[in-house]
C-alpha cells in the first residue's frame, strides 16, 4: 500500500483490531471527536439526531457513514438503551441521505459491523452506506 496515502489514515487498517462492542463507550473514540467538532469530516448531512460525512478510505463511489448523536458503542447498544425517539431520527435520517444522494433508483447497500465478527474498527455505531455502481456479492467469500 501507498505509505503517503496510509499516512492520512487515523489508524492502519493492516494491524488494526476488532473493537470489543460489549465495553462501555470511549469518549475518545474518533467520531465522538468528530462529533465534538476535535477533528475535520467531510459532512454531507446534519440534524438532531446523527451526523453523515464521507468514509475516508471509500470503499464504492460513494461511501457515506451516517452516525447518531448519542453516545452509542454499536448497533447491539443502540438498539438497547437508544429512545425511540433517536431511533426513529436516525432511521429517517439515514433513509434521507441515500434518498438526497440520489441512489434509491439504483439502488444502495447497508452495514453496520458489529464487534470482532463484524470487523467493527471504531466503538460509536455507524451504518455504513455504500451506492453508485453494482456492489457485487453480500459477502467475500
Ligand atoms: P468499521 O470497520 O465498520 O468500524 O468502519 C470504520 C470506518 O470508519 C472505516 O470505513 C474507516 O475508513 C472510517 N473512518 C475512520 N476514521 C475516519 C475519519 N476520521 N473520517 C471518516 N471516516 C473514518
Amino acid at each position: 500500500m501507498n505509505k503517503g496515502v496510509k499516512a492520512l489514515y487515523p489508524f492502519d487498517k493492516e494491524t488494526s483490531m476488532p473493537i470489543d462492542a460489549t465495553l462501555p463507550y470511549d469518549e475518545t473514540n474518533i467520531f465522538a471527536r468528530i462529533l465534538r467538532g476535535e477533528i475535520p469530516s467531510k459532512r454531507v448531512y446534519e440534524d438532531d439526531y446523527v451526523l453523515a460525512f464521507h468514509d475516508i478510505n471509500a470503499q464504492a463511489p460513494v461511501h457515506i457513514l451516517v452516525i447518531p448523536k448519542g453516545a452509542y458503542v454499536s448497533w447491539d447498544d443502540f438498539s438497547a438503551r437508544g429512545s425511540d425517539e433517536e431511533i426513529a431520527g436516525f432511521v429517517r435520517a439515514v433513509g434521507k441521505v441515500a434518498r438526497d444522494a440520489g441512489l434509491v433508483a439504483p439502488g444502495y447497500r447497508l452495514l453496520a459491523n458489529v464487534g470482532a465478527h463484524g470487523g467493527q474498527e471504531v466503538p460509536h455505531l455507524h451504518v455504513h452506506l455504500f451506492g453508485g455502481q453494482g456492489l457485487g456479492p453480500m459477502l467475500a467469500r
